[in-house]
């Protein structure tokens, strides 16, 4: 069977990388990977695990053709986002950016402190999944430029260490990439693992929330293309009634 062609989300937005939580595109273990096109310059958001790369390039190539990708900005270290950040950045010619805590997890390649030695162990990756190091700048300005676009960087620790998400305004609409932070019907990914925190993770959620976004691009599940603040009210609903909002995974 050939591969499925990537998925225009938005007029700036193009999903090149998604695995079996999501539309299939790529390996099984990817996370969404999007693809954000600001004119003149283009990023990727989140690198999926690195056992689809080439795919994800071929697609990132169908959707620009020569006009390169500058960057790779992470929401976080965990190897279904992470992993494939070395050899995109190589197939692509990008550098890779996330912020502070997630950035010395990837460049290191520490899979202690990525979770991913565990997750391995219990037979969420397989076995040769190992994602090179690669050098990652710590993202330390709240905004970056991507062609005509400005794009905001919100740290929103909880689910991990470092987490971000990103978010643009276009057309006058906001558009939120959240990572793994919150997914469509105010849904969360709570795991155990050291660095999740649920104080932090509902005050990331109550601070997305005030961001009111039209559209929310996860990094797994279905995107929301409309009304994406009644699927963050929905969170922050469970939160101010004592709960946390319910998982991703059943
Ligand atoms: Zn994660």
């Amino acid at each position: 069977m050939s591969w499925p062609a990537p998925v225009r989300l938005t007029p700036r937005v193009t999903l090149v990388g998604s695995g079996t939580l999501g539309f299939g595109l790529t390996d099984a273990h990817d996370s969404h990977v999007y693809l954000l096109d600001g004119g003149t310059d283009a990023v990727l958001l989140d690198a999926g695990c690195g056992l689809a790369a080439d795919r994800i390039a071929a697609n990132v190539r169908a959707v620009l053709g020569a006009r390169p990708v500058s960057r790779i900005l992470l929401t976080h270290a965990h190897a279904d986002h992470a992993g494939g950040a070395a050899e995109l950045a190589r197939l692509l010619g990008a550098t890779v950016h996330a912020l502070a805590p997630a950035a010395a997890i990837v460049a290191a390649a520490d899979e202690d402190a990525s979770g991913l030695r565990t997750a391995r162990r219990a037979g969420v990756y397989p076995p040769h999944l190992h994602p090179p190091a690669v050098p990652v700048h710590p993202l330390d300005a709240p905004r970056l430029g991507v062609g005509a676009l400005t794009v905001e960087v919100h740290p929103t620790p909880g689910h991990a260490a470092g987490h971000a998400c990103f978010s643009y305004r276009d057309a006058g609409a906001r558009a939120l990439f959240s990572g793994d932070l919150v997914f469509a019907r105010g849904r969360v990914a709570v795991l155990a693992t050291p660095d999740t925190d649920l104080g932090e993770l509902a005050a990331s959620l109550r601070a997305v929330r005030d961001l009111a976004a039209d559209v929310l691009l996860p990094g797994h599940g279905a995107p929301v293309l409309r009304d994406a603040h009644t699927h963050l009210d929905a969170a922050v609903g469970h939160l101010d009634r004592g709960a946390l909002p319910p998982g991703l995974l059943p």
